[in-house]
């Protein structure tokens, strides 16, 4: 069974709309999907209009927290979109990326590129402005050759566009979802580049806040990391889930779909979710 339990639209920095990202699921053999925006769950109400074409929706979102000094993302499955917990802390998330895209305008205004903030308002639209929009947008006004190349330089973690932001406590966020009765998935647990004791310690408090499973696949992993995730999971008694992280079609980044068989023995939180 193929399912994507990490997925992005337009509604945050994917670059498909929710219809376009649930059809190219569907073409893919996907049978349940859940849409995780960064801190918005305006996609996943854009699909409730929508025919579903026999795939299995599920109501996600992916939230910025801060433990331990770095910025974590936590995914949340399965939550009622209309918990207010929720719904208030979206509100905050989302003030808190206004305040911080101005900031991150002025200093790439320092850096030699003006009129990022107009720039990248007009890519995000309705959705939630995020750092690639800035990356894109550089791009796009010839100030950097590549998005990748925009965050190595500017945009990146420590570079000077990436301004400190305070993101909710990891057991804050945690609590929030619990309290919209969804299941907290820990995201991409290699993409903090933690060491392996660092990475422990962040299993352990995002267990104690009542954190319930670790995404084992993050879009395109080596079978290596995803036997030694599969170990942390189990080591920690936690679920396991997968997703693509799907922000656009990309020659380096994962399609739409991961085969379940991939959990092989671990309970996958696809057991608690569908
Ligand atoms: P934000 O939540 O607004 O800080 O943006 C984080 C998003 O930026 C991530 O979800 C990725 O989609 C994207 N991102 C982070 N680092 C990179 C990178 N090195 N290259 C391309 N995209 C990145
Ligand atoms: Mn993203
Ligand atoms: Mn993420
Ligand atoms: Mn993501």
């Amino acid at each position: 069974m193929l399912i994507d339990f990490h997925t992005h639209t337009t509604a945050s920095d994917g670059a498909l709309s929710p219809s376009q990202l649930l059809l190219r699921a569907v073409d893919r053999g996907v049978e349940a999907l859940a849409l995780t925006d960064h801190d918005t769950l305006s996609g996943w109400r854009a699909t409730q209009s929508l025919q579903s074409n026999g795939i299995t929706l599920v109501c996600g979102v992916e939230l910025s927290c801060q433990w331990g000094g770095a910025t974590i993302h936590v995914v949340g499955l399965n939550v009622n979109a209309n918990a207010d917990p929720l719904i208030d802390m979206i509100d905050h998330l989302q003030r808190l990326r206004g305040d911080r895209a101005v900031k991150i305008a002025a200093k790439l205004e320092q850096l030699g590129a003006a009129g990022a903030l107009v720039g990248a308002q007009a890519l995000a639209g309705d959705g939630a402005i995020c750092r690639p929009h800035f990356a894109h947008w550089l791009v796009a006004e010839g100030h950097m050759p590549s998005v990748s190349r925009a965050f190595d330089k500017w945009l990146g973690n420590g570079k000077p566009g990436d301004i400190k932001t305070l993101w909710p406590k990891l057991a804050e966020t945690i609590a929030v979802i619990v309290a919209a009765g969804g299941v907290p998935v820990l995201a991409h647990p290699l993409k903090y580049r933690f060491t392996r004791t660092k990475l422990r310690a962040l299993c352990d408090a995002f267990s104690d806040a009542g954190g319930l499973a670790i995404e084992v696949v993050n879009g395109r992993q080596s079978d290596t990391e995803i036997a030694a995730l599969k170990r942390l999971a189990k080591d920690k008694n936690l679920m396991v889930s997968v997703g693509s992280d799907f922000h656009r079609e990309w020659a380096y980044g994962a399609d739409l779909g991961v085969d379940v068989s991939v959990a092989g023995g671990v309970s996958g939180v696809w057991e608690m979710v569908l």
